[in-house]
């Protein structure tokens, strides 16, 4: 069994390089491996009632997996937050709280998408609170579907004129880094030595002294230029990128 992590594909149908490129990824997990999703996989989400061909495309790929055997984890992140049960049931994933923590080979990880750990933008930190607030949640699926694509379309426009200085591509915003205190929280919450994360688009290992205790912090990269896959089996941990 290989337990496959990726995360911050931004899958959108302009990034054709990235799309062909996760196509290319699928082929890897066998029967009996287990793929985690954490967060980020589609750029933009506006509801499980709203597909198209390119939606389709993705969701009958990840079935497929399901269907040969991959046991599929998707878990949110900050742009696909609204993927729901039904998207799940239709690509055959199962949702997964962030954060959660998975026992692979006998040692236990805290898998989060990673956004909650970059305290120190306070002000994405207070959208972050309202987006995942169930109300503003439900009052956003019960507008018509245009008005919420009108609606993502305007959030990210924003989010692009303010990052303009810094960014070429929505892909690139500038994502602060995890607060350090925040890691450690996290690991002494839940019990753990090694968490693994996406979202601040930083893809490294990062060894950390826990009172002590030799602790890790894996990141995944995101796929705007190479592919980033990270492996665990029973040889160990591999975070590698690779072509798309
Ligand atoms: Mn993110």
């Amino acid at each position: 069994m290989t337990a496959w992590f990726i995360s911050d594909l931004h899958l959108e149908p302009k990034y054709e390089n990235i799309t062909a490129g996760f196509m290319a990824f699928l082929e890897k997990p066998q029967s009996g491996d287990q793929l985690y999703i954490l967060g980020d996989f589609f750029n933009i989400w506006v509801g499980d009632d709203f597909t198209n061909p390119y939606i389709d495309q993705i969701k009958q790929a990840l079935k497929q997996k399901s269907d040969q055997g991959i046991e599929i984890f998707f878990m949110h992140g900050n742009r696909d937050f609204l993927v729901g049960q039904q998207f799940c049931n239709e690509a055959g994933c199962t949702l997964l709280d962030d954060p959660s923590v998975v026992e692979l080979f006998g040692e236990r990880y805290l898998l989060m998408h990673g956004d909650s750990l970059c305290t120190r933008d306070v002000e994405y930190m207070q959208v972050r609170t309202m987006l995942r607030n169930p109300q503003w949640q439900q009052q956003f699926l019960s507008q018509s579907i245009q008005g919420r694509i009108e609606f993502a379309q305007n959030a990210r426009a924003e989010s692009q004129s303010k990052n303009a200085e810094k960014a070429s591509a929505d892909m690139m915003e500038d994502i602060m880094d995890v607060t350090p205190e925040e890691v450690i929280n996290a690991l002494e919450q839940h019990g753990v030595t090694k968490m693994i994360h996406g979202h601040t688009h930083r893809p490294a290992r990062h060894q950390i002294d826990l009172d002590g205790t030799p602790a890790e912090r894996i990141v995944l990269g995101d796929w705007y230029e190479n592919g980033w896959q990270l492996k665990i089996d029973e040889d160990g941990i591999e975070l590698s990128d690779f072509d798309l």
